[in-house]
Protein backbone atom coordinates (compact mmCIF):
# COMPACT_ATOMS: atom_id res chain seq x y z
CA UNK A 1 0.00 0.00 0.00
CA UNK A 2 1.53 3.63 -0.94
CA UNK A 3 -0.07 4.88 2.41
CA UNK A 4 3.29 5.58 4.73
CA UNK A 5 4.94 7.48 7.82
CA UNK A 6 7.05 9.81 7.81
CA UNK A 7 10.81 9.18 7.54
CA UNK A 8 11.70 10.94 10.64
CA UNK A 9 9.63 7.75 12.69
CA UNK A 10 9.95 5.12 10.18
CA UNK A 11 13.73 4.94 11.12
CA UNK A 12 14.00 6.08 14.65
CA UNK A 13 15.11 3.36 17.22
CA UNK A 14 12.40 2.58 19.49
CA UNK A 15 13.26 2.56 23.17
CA UNK A 16 14.73 -0.43 24.12
CA UNK A 17 13.51 -0.55 27.85
CA UNK A 18 10.32 0.56 27.14
CA UNK A 19 9.69 -2.06 24.65
CA UNK A 20 11.48 -5.19 26.66
CA UNK A 21 9.12 -3.89 29.56
CA UNK A 22 5.88 -3.77 27.28
CA UNK A 23 7.13 -7.43 26.54
CA UNK A 24 7.43 -8.28 29.56
CA UNK A 25 3.76 -7.10 30.98
CA UNK A 26 2.67 -8.96 27.53
CA UNK A 27 3.57 -12.36 28.91
CA UNK A 28 2.48 -11.44 32.35
CA UNK A 29 -0.77 -10.78 31.33
CA UNK A 30 -0.74 -14.04 29.36
CA UNK A 31 -0.50 -15.75 32.38
CA UNK A 32 3.04 -16.29 32.62
CA UNK A 33 4.85 -15.77 35.59
CA UNK A 34 7.99 -13.47 34.45
CA UNK A 35 10.12 -11.77 36.75
CA UNK A 36 10.59 -7.88 35.76
CA UNK A 37 13.98 -6.69 36.02
CA UNK A 38 13.49 -4.41 33.03
CA UNK A 39 12.58 -1.03 33.75
CA UNK A 40 14.39 2.06 35.96
CA UNK A 41 10.74 2.53 38.04
CA UNK A 42 10.86 2.36 41.55
CA UNK A 43 8.87 -0.04 42.95
CA UNK A 44 7.52 2.12 45.62
CA UNK A 45 4.08 4.14 46.29
CA UNK A 46 4.68 7.82 45.67
CA UNK A 47 4.55 9.51 49.10
CA UNK A 48 1.14 10.56 50.28
CA UNK A 49 2.28 14.34 50.82
CA UNK A 50 2.89 14.57 47.27
CA UNK A 51 -0.97 12.69 46.46
CA UNK A 52 -2.54 15.00 48.71
CA UNK A 53 -1.54 17.95 47.26
CA UNK A 54 -2.35 16.87 43.61
CA UNK A 55 -5.90 15.54 44.88
CA UNK A 56 -6.32 18.95 46.99
CA UNK A 57 -5.30 21.20 43.82
CA UNK A 58 -7.93 18.77 41.59
CA UNK A 59 -10.77 19.59 44.30
CA UNK A 60 -9.80 22.96 44.25
CA UNK A 61 -10.34 23.61 40.83
CA UNK A 62 -6.68 23.58 39.19
CA UNK A 63 -7.94 21.84 35.91
CA UNK A 64 -7.16 24.68 33.77
CA UNK A 65 -4.68 25.54 31.08
CA UNK A 66 -1.44 27.48 33.11
CA UNK A 67 1.28 29.22 31.93
CA UNK A 68 3.47 26.92 29.36
CA UNK A 69 6.46 26.47 31.26
CA UNK A 70 5.35 26.16 34.82
CA UNK A 71 3.58 28.23 37.34
CA UNK A 72 5.86 30.80 38.73
CA UNK A 73 5.30 29.47 42.08
CA UNK A 74 6.68 25.61 41.33
CA UNK A 75 9.10 27.75 38.90
CA UNK A 76 10.59 29.34 42.05
CA UNK A 77 10.77 26.10 44.36
CA UNK A 78 12.48 24.42 41.79
CA UNK A 79 15.17 27.26 41.34
CA UNK A 80 15.65 27.57 45.45
CA UNK A 81 16.05 23.37 44.90
CA UNK A 82 18.79 24.07 42.47
CA UNK A 83 20.19 27.05 44.32
CA UNK A 84 20.56 25.55 47.78
CA UNK A 85 20.92 21.74 47.09
CA UNK A 86 23.08 21.61 43.52
CA UNK A 87 25.20 25.12 43.82
CA UNK A 88 23.39 26.70 40.57
CA UNK A 89 23.88 30.09 41.71
CA UNK A 90 22.42 32.19 38.84
CA UNK A 91 19.22 30.34 38.71
CA UNK A 92 15.79 32.01 39.14
CA UNK A 93 12.48 30.96 38.12
CA UNK A 94 12.63 32.22 34.66
CA UNK A 95 15.51 30.20 34.32
CA UNK A 96 13.38 26.62 34.70
CA UNK A 97 11.47 25.18 32.25
CA UNK A 98 8.79 22.45 33.35
CA UNK A 99 7.91 19.26 31.73
CA UNK A 100 6.06 16.54 30.93
CA UNK A 101 8.94 13.60 32.28
CA UNK A 102 12.93 14.22 32.15
CA UNK A 103 12.82 12.50 28.87
CA UNK A 104 10.40 15.67 27.23
CA UNK A 105 12.90 18.18 28.46
CA UNK A 106 15.78 16.00 26.72
CA UNK A 107 13.47 16.31 24.00
CA UNK A 108 12.80 19.88 23.93
CA UNK A 109 16.24 20.63 24.50
CA UNK A 110 17.63 19.03 21.73
CA UNK A 111 15.43 20.12 19.42
CA UNK A 112 16.27 23.77 20.72
CA UNK A 113 19.68 22.90 20.22
CA UNK A 114 20.37 21.04 16.94
CA UNK A 115 19.41 21.81 13.47
CA UNK A 116 18.94 19.54 10.37
CA UNK A 117 21.62 20.91 8.10
CA UNK A 118 20.96 22.58 4.94
CA UNK A 119 22.76 21.12 1.60
CA UNK A 120 26.51 21.59 2.02
CA UNK A 121 26.55 21.86 5.82
CA UNK A 122 27.94 19.57 7.62
CA UNK A 123 25.47 18.55 11.15
CA UNK A 124 26.39 19.51 14.32
CA UNK A 125 28.15 17.33 16.94
CA UNK A 126 26.90 15.54 20.34
CA UNK A 127 29.29 13.63 22.62
CA UNK A 128 28.52 11.01 24.14
CA UNK A 129 29.95 8.58 26.17
CA UNK A 130 29.05 5.01 25.66
CA UNK A 131 27.64 2.59 27.56
CA UNK A 132 24.46 5.21 28.07
CA UNK A 133 20.72 5.46 28.44
CA UNK A 134 19.03 4.30 25.42
CA UNK A 135 17.44 7.40 24.21
CA UNK A 136 19.76 9.87 24.28
CA UNK A 137 21.15 9.02 20.76
CA UNK A 138 17.67 8.80 18.99
CA UNK A 139 17.04 11.91 20.56
CA UNK A 140 19.41 13.31 19.49
CA UNK A 141 19.80 12.12 15.79
CA UNK A 142 16.04 13.01 15.36
CA UNK A 143 16.75 16.70 16.23
CA UNK A 144 19.67 16.60 13.11
CA UNK A 145 22.80 15.97 15.71
CA UNK A 146 25.92 13.56 14.88
CA UNK A 147 26.32 11.54 17.45
CA UNK A 148 30.27 11.12 18.30
CA UNK A 149 30.59 8.16 20.94
CA UNK A 150 33.40 8.06 23.62
CA UNK A 151 33.53 4.27 24.60
CA UNK A 152 34.51 3.57 28.27
CA UNK A 153 35.04 0.24 29.88
CA UNK A 154 34.51 -1.68 32.74
CA UNK A 155 38.13 -0.66 33.24
CA UNK A 156 37.78 2.63 33.55
CA UNK A 157 34.56 2.98 35.54
CA UNK A 158 32.97 3.66 32.58
CA UNK A 159 33.96 6.81 33.10
CA UNK A 160 35.37 9.19 30.16
CA UNK A 161 38.94 10.62 30.84
CA UNK A 162 39.61 14.89 30.25
CA UNK A 163 42.10 13.61 27.39
CA UNK A 164 39.04 11.43 25.77
CA UNK A 165 36.66 14.52 26.02
CA UNK A 166 39.19 16.58 24.87
CA UNK A 167 40.06 14.40 21.57
CA UNK A 168 36.19 14.36 20.82
CA UNK A 169 35.57 17.70 20.61
CA UNK A 170 35.94 19.59 17.47
CA UNK A 171 34.74 22.85 16.09
CA UNK A 172 31.24 21.33 15.01
CA UNK A 173 30.54 20.40 18.73
CA UNK A 174 27.52 21.38 20.03
CA UNK A 175 26.78 19.60 23.33
CA UNK A 176 28.12 17.38 25.44
CA UNK A 177 25.80 14.57 27.52
CA UNK A 178 27.09 14.02 31.31
CA UNK A 179 24.93 11.45 33.53
CA UNK A 180 26.13 11.13 36.70
CA UNK A 181 24.95 8.69 38.90
CA UNK A 182 24.68 6.75 35.22
CA UNK A 183 21.93 4.72 33.40
CA UNK A 184 23.10 1.99 33.35
CA UNK A 185 26.44 2.09 34.67
CA UNK A 186 25.66 2.90 38.01
CA UNK A 187 28.76 4.64 38.16
CA UNK A 188 29.46 8.69 39.16
CA UNK A 189 31.93 10.82 39.01
CA UNK A 190 33.22 12.71 41.79
CA UNK A 191 33.54 16.41 42.08
CA UNK A 192 37.47 16.05 41.29
CA UNK A 193 36.58 14.03 38.08
CA UNK A 194 34.05 16.50 37.11
CA UNK A 195 36.29 19.53 37.77
CA UNK A 196 38.61 18.22 35.16
CA UNK A 197 36.27 17.34 32.95
CA UNK A 198 34.77 20.79 33.45
CA UNK A 199 38.72 22.60 32.55
CA UNK A 200 38.41 20.56 29.30
CA UNK A 201 35.15 22.10 28.42
CA UNK A 202 35.80 25.76 29.47
CA UNK A 203 39.15 25.72 27.35
CA UNK A 204 37.47 24.12 24.60
CA UNK A 205 35.09 26.94 24.55
CA UNK A 206 37.59 29.14 24.26
CA UNK A 207 39.59 27.81 21.26
CA UNK A 208 37.91 25.07 19.49
CA UNK A 209 33.77 25.49 20.11
CA UNK A 210 32.60 28.68 21.05
CA UNK A 211 29.15 27.31 20.72
CA UNK A 212 29.55 23.95 23.14
CA UNK A 213 26.57 23.50 25.77
CA UNK A 214 26.89 20.67 28.62
CA UNK A 215 23.66 18.53 29.22
CA UNK A 216 23.95 17.48 32.71
CA UNK A 217 20.92 14.77 33.36
CA UNK A 218 20.69 14.89 37.58
CA UNK A 219 17.80 12.38 37.78
CA UNK A 220 19.55 9.75 39.63
CA UNK A 221 21.42 13.05 42.07
CA UNK A 222 19.26 11.41 45.34
CA UNK A 223 19.67 7.40 44.43
CA UNK A 224 23.71 7.22 45.47
CA UNK A 225 25.04 4.56 47.71
CA UNK A 226 28.65 4.31 47.06
CA UNK A 227 30.23 6.90 49.49
CA UNK A 228 30.42 10.06 46.28
CA UNK A 229 29.12 13.21 46.68
CA UNK A 230 26.73 14.09 44.05
CA UNK A 231 27.57 17.26 42.44
CA UNK A 232 26.31 19.08 39.81
CA UNK A 233 28.62 21.05 36.80
CA UNK A 234 26.46 23.40 36.71
CA UNK A 235 27.73 25.05 39.77
CA UNK A 236 31.25 25.87 38.28
CA UNK A 237 31.05 29.57 37.70
CA UNK A 238 32.99 29.37 34.41
CA UNK A 239 30.57 26.73 32.97
CA UNK A 240 27.11 28.08 34.70
CA UNK A 241 26.00 29.65 31.22
CA UNK A 242 26.85 26.96 29.44
CA UNK A 243 25.14 23.97 31.23
CA UNK A 244 21.75 22.99 31.00
CA UNK A 245 20.93 20.54 34.36
CA UNK A 246 17.94 18.16 33.56
CA UNK A 247 16.23 16.28 36.18
CA UNK A 248 12.73 14.85 37.15
CA UNK A 249 10.67 13.21 39.54
CA UNK A 250 10.38 10.30 38.35
CA UNK A 251 12.72 8.40 40.68
CA UNK A 252 14.18 10.00 43.93
CA UNK A 253 10.41 10.52 44.60
CA UNK A 254 8.32 7.39 42.88
CA UNK A 255 6.82 9.45 40.59
CA UNK A 256 7.04 7.83 36.99
CA UNK A 257 3.20 8.00 36.43
CA UNK A 258 3.36 11.69 37.00
CA UNK A 259 5.74 13.34 33.96
CA UNK A 260 7.15 15.56 35.80
CA UNK A 261 10.32 17.11 34.84
CA UNK A 262 12.52 19.97 34.61
CA UNK A 263 15.30 21.80 32.74
CA UNK A 264 17.39 24.77 34.22
CA UNK A 265 19.96 26.85 32.41
CA UNK A 266 21.26 30.18 33.80
CA UNK A 267 22.46 33.49 32.55
CA UNK A 268 21.47 35.23 29.37
CA UNK A 269 21.80 32.34 27.37
CA UNK A 270 19.94 30.73 29.41
CA UNK A 271 17.10 33.09 29.62
CA UNK A 272 17.22 32.92 26.13
CA UNK A 273 17.44 29.07 25.71
CA UNK A 274 14.71 28.62 28.00
CA UNK A 275 12.19 31.14 26.14
CA UNK A 276 13.18 28.95 23.25
CA UNK A 277 11.69 25.68 25.11
CA UNK A 278 8.71 27.53 26.09
CA UNK A 279 8.02 28.56 22.29
CA UNK A 280 8.47 24.84 21.83
CA UNK A 281 5.94 23.60 24.30
CA UNK A 282 3.40 25.73 23.52
CA UNK A 283 3.39 24.42 20.08
CA UNK A 284 3.65 21.11 21.48
CA UNK A 285 1.68 20.20 24.82
CA UNK A 286 1.21 23.66 26.36
CA UNK A 287 1.62 23.48 30.07
CA UNK A 288 2.32 20.07 31.88
CA UNK A 289 -1.39 18.48 34.06
CA UNK A 290 -2.11 21.29 35.84
CA UNK A 291 -2.64 19.56 39.58
CA UNK A 292 0.79 18.13 39.15
CA UNK A 293 2.32 21.32 39.84
CA UNK A 294 1.31 21.43 43.99
CA UNK A 295 2.79 17.65 43.86
CA UNK A 296 6.10 18.99 42.35
CA UNK A 297 6.10 21.61 45.53
CA UNK A 298 5.38 19.08 48.23
CA UNK A 299 7.80 16.61 46.64
CA UNK A 300 10.13 19.03 46.29
CA UNK A 301 9.82 20.53 50.27
CA UNK A 302 7.99 17.59 52.08
CA UNK A 303 9.66 14.49 51.25
CA UNK A 304 13.50 14.44 52.37
CA UNK A 305 12.63 11.39 54.90
CA UNK A 306 10.51 9.27 52.26
CA UNK A 307 13.51 10.25 49.89
CA UNK A 308 16.04 9.06 52.56
CA UNK A 309 14.23 5.75 53.35
CA UNK A 310 13.75 4.69 49.71
CA UNK A 311 17.47 5.68 48.68
CA UNK A 312 18.67 3.54 51.85
CA UNK A 313 16.00 0.32 49.92
CA UNK A 314 18.01 1.05 47.17
CA UNK A 315 21.39 0.80 48.81
CA UNK A 316 20.58 -2.69 50.49
CA UNK A 317 18.94 -3.66 47.02
CA UNK A 318 22.28 -2.88 45.96
CA UNK A 319 24.66 -4.82 48.02
CA UNK A 320 22.10 -8.36 47.84
CA UNK A 321 22.60 -7.55 43.62
CA UNK A 322 26.38 -7.17 43.49
CA UNK A 323 26.79 -9.99 45.87
CA UNK A 324 24.57 -12.20 44.40
CA UNK A 325 25.98 -11.50 40.66
CA UNK A 326 29.77 -11.92 42.13
CA UNK A 327 29.01 -15.19 42.61
CA UNK A 328 27.62 -16.20 39.50
CA UNK A 329 30.65 -18.31 37.42
CA UNK A 330 31.79 -16.11 34.27
CA UNK A 331 29.75 -13.09 34.71
CA UNK A 332 31.72 -9.71 35.70
CA UNK A 333 29.99 -7.11 37.63
CA UNK A 334 31.39 -3.35 38.25
CA UNK A 335 30.35 -2.33 41.86
CA UNK A 336 27.33 0.29 41.21
CA UNK A 337 27.85 4.01 43.53
CA UNK A 338 24.22 5.00 42.11
CA UNK A 339 21.20 4.81 40.03
CA UNK A 340 19.55 1.14 40.23
CA UNK A 341 21.06 -1.00 37.85
CA UNK A 342 23.36 -3.69 37.77
CA UNK A 343 25.03 -4.05 34.52
CA UNK A 344 27.32 -7.57 34.22
CA UNK A 345 29.22 -8.56 31.40
CA UNK A 346 27.54 -11.67 30.49
CA UNK A 347 29.92 -12.10 27.24
CA UNK A 348 31.73 -15.63 28.78
CA UNK A 349 28.10 -16.80 27.15
CA UNK A 350 28.78 -16.26 24.08
CA UNK A 351 29.01 -19.22 21.19
CA UNK A 352 27.12 -21.56 24.20
CA UNK A 353 23.53 -23.23 23.36
CA UNK A 354 20.60 -23.40 25.80
CA UNK A 355 19.16 -26.55 26.84
CA UNK A 356 16.66 -25.92 23.63
CA UNK A 357 19.03 -25.23 21.46
CA UNK A 358 19.33 -21.54 20.93
CA UNK A 359 23.02 -20.21 20.28
CA UNK A 360 23.76 -17.16 22.56
CA UNK A 361 25.77 -15.05 20.18
CA UNK A 362 24.53 -11.88 21.62
CA UNK A 363 23.20 -10.17 24.44
CA UNK A 364 20.31 -9.53 22.98
CA UNK A 365 20.38 -13.69 22.22
CA UNK A 366 20.68 -14.14 26.37
CA UNK A 367 17.67 -11.89 27.04
CA UNK A 368 15.80 -13.18 24.29
CA UNK A 369 16.53 -16.76 25.76
CA UNK A 370 15.97 -15.76 29.46
CA UNK A 371 12.94 -14.51 28.85
CA UNK A 372 11.50 -17.23 26.71
CA UNK A 373 13.18 -20.62 28.92
CA UNK A 374 13.75 -19.16 32.71
CA UNK A 375 10.75 -16.02 32.63
CA UNK A 376 13.57 -13.42 33.69
CA UNK A 377 13.00 -10.25 31.81
CA UNK A 378 16.23 -7.97 31.16
CA UNK A 379 17.75 -5.09 29.05
CA UNK A 380 20.52 -6.52 26.73
CA UNK A 381 23.12 -3.70 26.31
CA UNK A 382 23.31 -3.19 22.36
CA UNK A 383 21.19 -0.75 22.75
CA UNK A 384 23.34 1.54 25.45
CA UNK A 385 25.95 1.60 22.96
CA UNK A 386 29.59 0.69 22.91
CA UNK A 387 30.65 -2.08 25.06
CA UNK A 388 27.32 -2.73 26.33
CA UNK A 389 26.94 -4.93 23.52
CA UNK A 390 28.96 -7.65 26.25
CA UNK A 391 26.56 -6.67 29.39
CA UNK A 392 23.01 -7.13 30.40
CA UNK A 393 20.97 -4.40 32.48
CA UNK A 394 19.15 -5.17 35.86
CA UNK A 395 17.27 -3.18 37.11
CA UNK A 396 17.31 -3.70 41.23
CA UNK A 397 14.35 -0.93 41.85
CA UNK A 398 12.65 -4.43 42.91
CA UNK A 399 12.09 -6.28 46.16
CA UNK A 400 15.10 -8.07 47.94
CA UNK A 401 12.89 -11.54 47.46
CA UNK A 402 12.77 -10.44 43.65
CA UNK A 403 16.38 -10.39 43.60
CA UNK A 404 17.23 -13.18 45.08
CA UNK A 405 15.03 -15.29 43.28
CA UNK A 406 15.89 -14.00 39.63
CA UNK A 407 19.58 -14.94 40.20
CA UNK A 408 18.85 -17.63 41.60
CA UNK A 409 16.85 -18.75 38.21
CA UNK A 410 20.32 -17.37 36.15
CA UNK A 411 22.19 -19.31 38.32
CA UNK A 412 20.33 -22.24 36.74
CA UNK A 413 20.29 -20.74 33.16
CA UNK A 414 24.28 -20.32 33.42
CA UNK A 415 24.52 -23.79 34.79
CA UNK A 416 22.94 -25.57 32.28
CA UNK A 417 24.51 -23.63 29.24
CA UNK A 418 26.70 -25.76 27.19
N1 LIG B 1 17.37 10.26 32.11
C1 LIG B 1 17.74 9.03 32.46
C2 LIG B 1 19.19 8.74 32.62
C3 LIG B 1 16.78 8.02 32.65
O1 LIG B 1 17.17 6.81 33.01
C4 LIG B 1 15.43 8.33 32.42
C5 LIG B 1 14.43 7.21 32.47
N2 LIG B 1 13.55 7.30 33.42
C6 LIG B 1 15.10 9.65 32.11
C7 LIG B 1 16.08 10.59 31.94
C8 LIG B 1 13.69 10.12 31.88
O2 LIG B 1 12.82 9.82 32.93
P1 LIG B 1 11.41 10.55 33.04
O3 LIG B 1 10.99 10.91 31.67
O4 LIG B 1 10.51 9.54 33.68
O5 LIG B 1 11.63 11.75 33.90
N1 LIG C 1 14.68 5.42 32.11
C1 LIG C 1 14.09 4.19 32.58
C2 LIG C 1 14.89 3.03 32.07
O1 LIG C 1 15.92 3.20 31.51
C3 LIG C 1 12.63 4.11 32.22
C4 LIG C 1 12.32 3.73 30.80
C5 LIG C 1 12.84 4.74 29.83
O2 LIG C 1 12.30 5.82 29.78
O3 LIG C 1 13.86 4.41 29.19
O4 LIG C 1 14.49 1.91 32.25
Amino acid sequence: MALSVARRVSSLQPSATIAMANRAKALTRQGREILQFTLGEPDFDTPRQIKQAAIDALLAGQTKYMPTLGDPETRAVIAAKLRTENGLAGVTPEHIAITSGGKHALYNLFQCLFDHTCPGEAPREFILQTPSWVSYAPIARLAGAEVVEVHTTVESDFKMTPAQLRQAITPRTRAVMLNSPSNPCGTMYTESELRDIAAVLVDAAVSIAPDLVVISDEIYEKIIFGGIAHFSIGSIPQLAERTVTVNGLSKAYAMTGWRAGYAAAQGEFGLRLINALGTLQGQMSTNITSFVYPAIRAALTQCADDVESMRAAFARRAVVMTERLSGLPQVQTPRPTGAFYAFPDISAAFGKTTPTGRIIRSSVDFCEAMLEEIGLAAIPGEEFGGIGRNHIRLSFACSEETIHRGIDLMSKFLSDLR
